[in-house]
């Protein structure tokens, strides 16, 4: 028999023993990102968490029992606008595309240096596909025989060329979030629309204005339209994982509305009683102690980070905390991070793969993906001399022992130096010196910014 797996699971508010529909097919969903632009490294958490649960999944039910579907949301506002404003001379479709196809592979590169498994890493020739990233754009379809099915069972109307989700014909829409209606209808008075029967009413189809991607409309709609955010989720989940599947995933904020109104949706589409059976939402990720937004001058990238740290050394801060606490991106944390993995990676050294996890390590991951638990008994491992322990759970957890490159061989001390010498020799306007120690720098992998306020910071170029 295999050891219980628990999740807390948001449908029920409790830590909860897994148990899949069918353990010879385990079937899981995570909401993947919007290609409009770089990744942030908050968008990392839930792709480094749920990678995580589905290396776990795949150790208790086998390799070929696990599917897990990531989806690409290739068609939103965002992605229009970005594409008339890069692209001002290109039809828009062309443009929109140039912006999905160049931010999905920068998104791929992004999560590989994170050390997540892919597609490719997965997928054998032959067999059914484990790992599958739909993109929306691919599935419309599928939206729109959804959305057939939603008018004709009298859960969605047809208002102005849109297709609207008739929210009151849910008698229990809402047990997700269990927001009180009053507070949901608040919150959806923001987004008011003449055409919306109750406030809380939400879009499934859309018209297209003239020159936006557009597909031939569902229901007797002739404008040719596109369709709601929340529908490409559950058309995809039902192409690949069916009305009902095990486990559907996401960041805290897809709660409400995008979570509640997929299982509205996907459950009144198939008369089911639920959509997944275990609903895992991953915390909010901030940096120095702040929200990272742009006003604030502090949102950071995927490959702003890549660029001063190791992929792993990212992995494994982002495991430090628990998945479903908030986690405060520190540089400091990172620091630590990196020091655990030096010392670690002397052992890894030389073995090879793939690993096994010891008892202890997969004990903790059975305890609702407990990782800071984890990563202690990675430590007890070390402290008891129990190398084997150590190194096999690591590598099967997906590290190779690459802690050591761009910022860890730079010796920071030693830069400082030259910087201060480089600013005393501009102070006395020697300007070869100045170039002389700039160049040399350079040779090491340091790039400087001379900043407007005088001071001089560097970073370590991408290699
Ligand atoms: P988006 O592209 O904004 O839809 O986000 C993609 C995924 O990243 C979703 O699962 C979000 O919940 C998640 N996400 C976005 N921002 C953060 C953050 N600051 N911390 C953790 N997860 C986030
Ligand atoms: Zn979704």
């Amino acid at each position: 028999m295999s050891p219980t797996l628990r999740l807390t699971n948001t449908l029920t508010r409790r830590k909860e023993a897994f148990e899949p529909v069918d353990p010879a097919n385990v079937r899981m969903y995570a909401c993947g990102p919007t290609v409009y632009d770089l990744a942030h490294i908050g968008n990392a958490r839930p792709v480094i968490v749920f990678d995580l649960l589905f290396r776990l999944l795949r150790h208790l039910y086998g390799a070929d029992h696990v599917t897990y579907v990531r989806n690409i949301t290739d068609v939103d506002d965002k992605i229009n606008a970005r594409a008339a404003r890069d692209y001002p001379d290109l039809p828009l479709n062309d443009a929109i595309r140039r912006v999905t196809d160049a931010t999905e592979r920068q998104f791929h590169d992004d999560i590989r240096a994170l050390g997540v498994l892919m597609p490719e890493d997965v997928n054998l020739p032959g067999h059914t596909p484990r790992f599958i990233e739909p993109r929306a754009t691919e599935h419309i379809d599928e939206m729109r025989r959804l959305i057939d099915r939603l008018i004709g069972s009298g859960h969605a109307y047809v208002a102005e060329s849109h297709v609207l989700f008739d929210v009151p014909s849910m008698p229990d829409y809402g047990s997700l979030s269990r927001r009180p209606l009053g507070e949901m209808e608040a919150g959806a008075r923001v987004d008011v629309a003449p055409y919306k029967r109750s406030p809380l009413d939400f879009v499934l189809w859309k018209p297209s204005k003239p020159g936006e991607p557009s597909w031939p409309s569902p229901g007797d709609i002739e404008a040719p339209g596109r369709p709601g955010w929340h529908i490409e989720c559950s058309a995809m989940s039902w192409k690949h994982l069916g009305p009902t599947f095990d486990i559907h995933a996401g960041g805290l904020d897809l709660i409400f509305p995008h979570h509640e109104n997929e299982i509205a949706q996907s459950r009144c589409c198939f008369g089911t009683p639920v959509m997944a059976n275990y609903w895992l939402h991953n915390g909010f990720l901030q940096v120095e102690g702040e929200k990272m937004s742009k006003s604030l001058g502090n949102f950071t990238t995927i490959q702003d980070v890549l660029k001063d740290w190791p992929g792993e050394v990212v992995r494994l801060n982002m495991l430090k905390t628990h998945y479903r606490q908030p986690i405060d991106w520190t540089v400091r944390g990172l620091e630590e991070s990196e020091r655990t993995l030096r010392g670690w990676s002397r052992y890894m050294e030389g073995h090879g793969e793939p690993g096994t996890l010891a008892i202890a390590v997969l004990a903790a991951l059975l305890d609702d993906l407990n990782t800071p638990k984890m990563l202690s008994e990675l430590h007890t491992a070390e402290r008891q001399g129990d190398i084997a322990a150590l190194v096999s759970s690591l590598r099967a957890l997906g590290f190779r022992g690459a802690s050591r490159q761009a910022s860890s061989s730079v010796d920071d001390a030693a830069v400082r130096a030259s910087i201060d010498l480089r600013l005393a020799a501009r102070a006395s306007k020697n300007w070869a010196e100045s170039d002389r120690i700039r160049d040399e720098l350079k040779a090491m992998g340091v790039q400087l910014k001379d900043n407007k306020d005088g001071t001089t910071t560097w970073e370590v170029a991408r290699l």
